[in-house]
């Protein structure tokens, strides 16, 4: 019989932390999974609050928290356990050589791939606009030879108006020498920034730069932490920048290898490639979890079970019927926005939130799934990350956030370390 102290169900950032927290506290756990989650689509950039209900910019995102309605997620997780969890991210990123920027009580800026900005908590190390990096007078895009979906020119043009038109704009090509029968991505180039021979074919068509020069370049610095930017940076006249990225994402890959090194450290049993399709319930308890792999059905015990799948995403919650959303595994009840005309908007990334987005399982401040009159369906299943109800991330910027914190959280609960 497999068993455990705690299961968590996904291995996208909320799964991830919910295991790291759990095994931190002595827990045995199992990290059951059936895909990698949005992590290698995200910029790894962690958004607190970027926007309020109204669309309004949040500077502060802390002080943000505070003006939401009460039904959002942050309302439930708190004040305590956002700031624990953070803390307890930051300590983790670190031991891995990945430095995480950035404050609670101010966004920052950042350049994304098409060289516009956009404002977030926590940005990687190379991310990060330095007060030096706005200071300089030369700005150059680096086009890489071959690279999908990344473009110099077009970067340059919104470059432009990012930082102002009294700096010297220019694209510096460069030739990887991977480019074979196929466009290569941005982890193709940070594998080959991970070898010497990158590092030096690199710094060769780069170094007549000089210190008043910005470059601005896709995340290709290493698939893991952050030396190779600081190594390279280290040999360069010119200050460099990563920008936000397309899949592939680096960033978010980065912070995955960071997990799942600990994770192993920390003596987590992670079961990849099996899904979760079912549950054993008595009374409010649940008891199993049975999970499908290509080869055989096996039933998982434990005390608790912490819900990280992500929600329409990545298959958390899934809706056959219109207006019939389904949890797939323990059957919860889900809250929805009724009605077809509020369920999306026509502009996507517009001033109102989209209806759809804010599907999800409603929980008490325990993270504990509840019905419509507010009791405890089971009292032993926890709810994180995407699977909550009530928010749209990408309308108001709190992914990465709300998955730390809600995972955070739903791990202490009851631990003795109550956030
Ligand atoms: C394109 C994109 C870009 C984003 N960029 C940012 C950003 O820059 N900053 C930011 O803060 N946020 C960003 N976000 C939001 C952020 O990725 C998520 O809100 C947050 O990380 C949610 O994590 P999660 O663990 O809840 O879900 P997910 O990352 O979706 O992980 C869910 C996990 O559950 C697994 N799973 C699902 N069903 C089952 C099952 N039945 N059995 C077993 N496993 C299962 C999946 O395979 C996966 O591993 C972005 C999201 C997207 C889609």
């Amino acid at each position: 019989m497999i068993r455990s102290d705690v299961l968590v169900i996904g291995a996208g950032l909320a799964g991830l932390m919910a295991a790291y927290t759990s095994a931190k506290q002595g827990k045995k756990v199992t990290l059951l999974t059936w895909g990698e989650g949005t992590l290698t689509v995200n910029s790894g950039t962690i958004d607190i609050l970027g926007f309020d209900e109204n669309h309004k910019r949040v500077n502060n995102p802390l002080q943000g928290i505070d003006n939401l309605p009460a039904d959002h997620p942050y309302k439930k997780i708190g004040r305590q356990a956002l700031q624990e969890g953070l803390a307890s991210f930051l300590e983790l990123t670190k031991q891995h050589e990945l430095t995480y920027i950035g404050s609670m009580e101010a966004n920052q800026p950042v350049v994304t791939a098409i060289g516009t900005k956009k404002r977030t908590a926590y940005a990687p190390l190379p991310m990060v606009l330095s007060e030096q990096a706005l200071t300089k007078k030369k700005i150059r895009a680096v086009a890489i030879k071959g690279l999908k979906d990344f473009y110099g020119d077009v970067m340059i043009e919104n470059l432009k108006k990012s930082f102002g038109p009294d700096k010297d704009y220019g694209v510096i090509p460069i030739d990887t020498g991977l480019m074979g029968g196929r466009d290569i991505t941005i982890q193709d180039v940070a594998r080959y920034l991970d070898t010497p021979q990158g590092n030096a074919d690199f710094l060769s068509q780069l170094e007549d730069l000089d210190q008043d020069t910005l470059l601005v370049l896709p995340p290709i610095f290493g698939s893991h932490g952050h030396t190779v930017y600081q190594t390279i940076s280290q040999e360069m006249k010119a200050t460099m920048v990563e920008t936000t990225c397309l899949p592939p994402s680096v960033p978010g890959i980065r912070l995955r290898y960071a997990f799942r090194d600990e994770l192993r450290q920390l003596g987590v049993d992670i079961v990849e490639s099996s899904k979760a399709v079912a549950s054993e319930i008595e009374g409010t308890k649940a008891v199993s979890v049975i999970a499908n792999s290509a080869s055989n059905q096996r039933r998982y015990y434990a005390d608790r079970f912490i819900l990280a799948t992500g929600g329409f995403y990545s298959g958390g919650i899934e809706m056959r019927d219109f207006e019939k959303p389904i949890e797939p595994i323990f059957h919860l009840p889900i809250s929805f926005v009724k009605g077809e005309d509020q369920w999306t908007n026509e502009e996507l990334f517009g001033s109102k939130a989209q209806g759809y987005a804010k599907t999800g399982i409603e929980t008490n401040d325990l993270l504990q799934p509840v019905n419509k009159e507010g009791q405890v369906v089971l009292d032993n299943v926890y709810i994180v990350g995407r699977n909550l109800a009530g928010f749209d991330f990408c309308f108001e910027h709190s992914g990465n956030g709300i998955a730390i914190a809600s995972a955070y959280k739903a791990a202490s609960v009851g631990m003795g370390k109550e956030a």
